[in-house]
């Protein structure tokens, strides 16, 4: 096979026997956030390049060296997305949701796209799943969209994780700290990367972020932002802690947090696990006041995170953590000429319609290849139609998995199937425990058809 090209470096194809997982993933994020509630949005994926230039920061990382940054044919700079947070804040402003009740809890799935070395858990094109809390100051909001993050990672059954949190401060707390930053690395510019050296100036607290092994180093010996809180930000970030204790979700306070975006402001956070590698934090959040300001809009404070979905599901499949099995074929409908394949479709059609997975042969093979198909799809139940059959009106379910026959009367087959398939399996569960017969296993059964 000499393919024309392969999948571009540093993006994934979710092929089918995976896509179940993020399917349960996104579903899952999107109860857990409704429950918060938190609602849906959704933003074209590329944008003119000053809404992240300004919203991002181009003191960043991302915005410095890693964005798809392109002119269209109009001679527009645009940039596919490198987060959501941006789009999201650009939305709220344009379309007045400042005018509706606030906060607005918004949230996300989205791919996001970042010029970046592709290693595990670092790649071109990932997945988000993020949440915006807009329109309030107060540190209830802080503690709220951690706990919805811790919610989703123990829903998942994803467990290790450490929570870590900080304070950045507000530009007025952070006046002093720069100016102490600056202090202390200027005793090693002959020794900070070239990137932390043009840093040092406009945004010193960049460099605690930087990933070179030096600059961390140096870094750790630097003065922590936490011993130059203002009163109101101290403030904040202690009703924070007591509220997560009221929730009891359990942190760190790890000065050393300052997440990569310039608009982050006060309370910052990352859930960390040490088990997949160099690319741990899984979920990065904070709050980010200044932001929509900073876009041309009224001050409007705000916070919320960003989950990696890949880094999210690598840590699962470390962990081994169970996914709901994927919906299988609970009938295959064999047949052997027109009339019966009619009788198939007409079959089929019906079934799906009552939300059960039904397949006939798309592919005019021989019953036996048919069935050899429909052993590879797993099917719970298989019938085999053909002249006979369609002239005698009947015909035989198989269960696949107890080799067990019943004839059926294709007239009433449709409402028959169901009643069938839960009376089989309950009679092979009964089979394979000893259940108390004043349980009602047909509630349980119930869920799978
Ligand atoms: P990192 O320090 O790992 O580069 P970041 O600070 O750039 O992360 P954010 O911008 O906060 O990351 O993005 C939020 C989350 O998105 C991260 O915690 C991570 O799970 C995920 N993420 C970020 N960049 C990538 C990438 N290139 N590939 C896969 N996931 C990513
Ligand atoms: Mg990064």
């Amino acid at each position: 096979m000499a393919l024309v090209t392969k999948a571009v470096k540093g993006t994934q194809d979710i092929l089918p026997g995976e896509s179940f997982k993020i399917q349960y993933i996104e579903a899952t994020a999107l109860d857990i956030a409704k429950a918060y509630g938190f609602r849906e949005i959704r933003t074209p994926v590329f944008e003119h390049t000053e809404l992240f230039s300004r919203g991002v920061g181009d003191t960043t990382d991302v915005v410095q060296k890693e964005m798809y940054t392109f002119d269209d044919k109009g001679g527009r700079s645009i940039t596919l997305r490198p987060e959501g947070t941006a789009g999201a804040i650009r939305a709220f402003l344009e379309h007045g949701l400042f005018n509706e009740p606030l906060p607005q809890k918004l949230c996300y799935l989205t791919s996001c796209y970042r010029y970046e070395k592709p290693q595990a858990g670092r790649l071109r094109e990932f997945h988000q799943f993020g949440v915006e809390c807009v329109g309030t100051a107060s540190p209830a909001a802080d503690a709220e969209v951690i706990s919805l993050a811790k919610d989703l990672f123990d829903f998942l059954g994803v467990n290790g994780l450490k929570l870590e949190i900080n304070s950045i401060g507000c530009p007025e707390c952070r006046k002093k700290y720069y100016e102490a930053l600056r202090a202390y690395f200027s005793d090693y510019k002959s020794e900070l990367c070239e990137t932390c050296l043009g840093r040092l100036e406009r945004n010193p607290m960049r460099i605690l972020d930087c990933k070179s092994p030096v600059c961390g180093k140096i870094s750790a010996g630097a003065p922590k932002i936490t011993d130059y809180l203002c009163d109101d930000c101290r403030d904040h970030f202690e009703k924070v802690q007591a509220y997560l204790d009221a929730i009891d979700i359990e942190y760190t306070v790890n000065p050393r947090i300052v997440r990569g975006l310039d608009y982050y402001t006060r309370t910052v956070f990352e859930f960390v696990s040490t088990e997949i590698g160099a690319q741990g934090t899984v979920c990065g959040g904070g709050r980010y006041d200044g932001l929509c300001e900073e876009l041309g809009g009224a001050k409007t404070p705000a916070l919320g995170f960003a989950m990696g979905i890949e880094r999210l599901m690598l840590l699962m499949e470390k962990q081994k953590t169970e996914y709901p099995a994927e919906q299988k074929c609970n009938l295959y409908i064999a047949s052997t000429g027109d009339g019966a394949l009619k009788k198939a479709m007409q079959i089929t059609t019906q079934l799906r319609r009552d939300g059960m997975s039904v397949q006939f042969d798309v592919a005019g093979r021989s019953v036996k290849a048919q069935m050899k198909y429909a052993n590879k799809l797993g099917a719970e139940f298989t019938m085999v139609l053909g002249d006979d059959e369609i002239s005698s009106g009947t015909a035989k379910l198989k269960n696949m998995q107890t080799g067990k026959e019943t004839q059926v009367t294709l007239d009433t087959f449709v409402d028959d199937f169901m009643n069938i398939a839960i009376e089989q399996s309950m009679a092979a569960l009964q089979e394979s425990f000893e259940i108390d017969e004043s349980i009602d296993i047909s509630s349980i059964i119930g869920n799978k058809f």
